[in-house]
């Protein structure tokens, strides 16, 4: 859960008193190792801060994170190393530095490498794994597209030898061309290197072929969850459905869609009841007045009066 205090912005919009705003209220999911979970949700849902989170860059205000030892391929014990990709390349990499400079980063930071030879080395290995050349240690950040800067990002990451990656729309700045190639690249990557993802999206298509499991989120909570073949195969919850429906499918183009009607409420005044009812296509009285609980529906977890 993650409250955020909004005091300013309500006293000075509506002179009421201070008012939380729950970011991300009562979400609970497991990542096996080697695995992909993916979060899918429109913007404001509150996956940034759950990615954010997990990640330690803010702390919940109630519950709990934890990550069990791991026991790797030399022989080392203990909890995962983690890191984040975050969603804009342009903004997470310095133009200052040299794209050597900044993945041999966290190789100095860490001590990973004895010394500058076998750091410089490293840097070229990682380059290369994410399909770069050694030769682009020397050029800076501006030399290189969004797809490109987005494999630093990646080879940053795997330079502090990290086994789980946080990914917080890694793609979704990217030309769809470029974007297939970087999540080709992922799977490859978790393949080999037996990483796993905690993979953040706006867009179920970007996830389908991707995920192991998947939630859903919507207004700060999960509202389905699941093995993903569940999810894309069943969508038993409306939400789920009406985000299936906004992708094209090329064996049906002529398929009748529903459209997605509608804002995201205000998380500061969540509607009362389901929260998506305002929204939801197949409402009864029942759903304006009392909210759903996520609850076992043949092994997944959906919240949904009618499900
Ligand atoms: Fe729609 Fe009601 Fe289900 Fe909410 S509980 S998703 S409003 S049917
Ligand atoms: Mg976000």
């Amino acid at each position: 859960r993650f409250d955020v205090s909004a005091p300013a912005l309500t006293r000075l919009l509506s002179r009421e008193p201070r008012r939380i705003l729950r970011a991300v209220d009562e979400v609970s999911f497991t990542v096996k190792r080697g695995t992909t979970f993916s979060i899918v949700g429109e913007s404001g849902c509150g996956k940034s801060t759950l990615a954010r989170m997990v990640v330690g860059l803010q702390k919940p205000t109630e519950g709990a994170l934890r990550f069990l030892d791991i026991r790797r391929a030399d022989g080392t014990v203990g909890p995962p190393r983690v890191q984040m990709i975050f969603q804009d390349p342009y903004a997470s990499l310095n133009p200052r530095w040299r794209v050597g400079d900044i993945i041999a980063e966290p190789i100095r930071e860490l001590k990973l490498c004895p010394d500058a030879a076998s750091t410089q080395a490293r840097v070229g290995d990682l380059l290369e794994i994410v399909g770069l050349s050694r030769s682009d240690a020397q050029r800076y950040p501006h030399a290189f597209s969004g797809g490109q800067r987005q494999r630093i990002s990646i080879a940053r990451a795997l330079a502090t030898e990290a086994d789980f990656l946080v990914c917080d729309e890694p793609t979704s700045a990217l030309d769809v061309s470029v974007q297939a190639q970087v999540l080709n690249l992922m799977v490859r990557l978790q393949k080999e290197l037996g990483l796993t993802y905690l993979f953040i999206s706006h867009n179920l298509s970007v996830v389908r072929h991707m995920s192991d499991h998947l939630a859903i989120m919507y207004l700060g909570r999960f509202v389905e969850t699941g093995a993903a073949e569940e999810v894309f195969g069943r969508a038993r919850h409306p939400y789920t459905r009406l985000l299936l429906d906004t992708i094209p499918d090329v064996e049906k183009p002529n398929r009748s869609r529903q459209p997605m009607s509608g804002e995201v409420p205000s998380p500061i005044a969540p509607p009362p009841g389901c929260s998506f009812h305002p929204r939801c296509p197949i409402a009864i009285e029942r759903c304006r007045v009392e909210p759903p609980v996520l609850r076992p529906i043949e092994g997944e977890f959906v919240s949904c009066h009618l499900a």
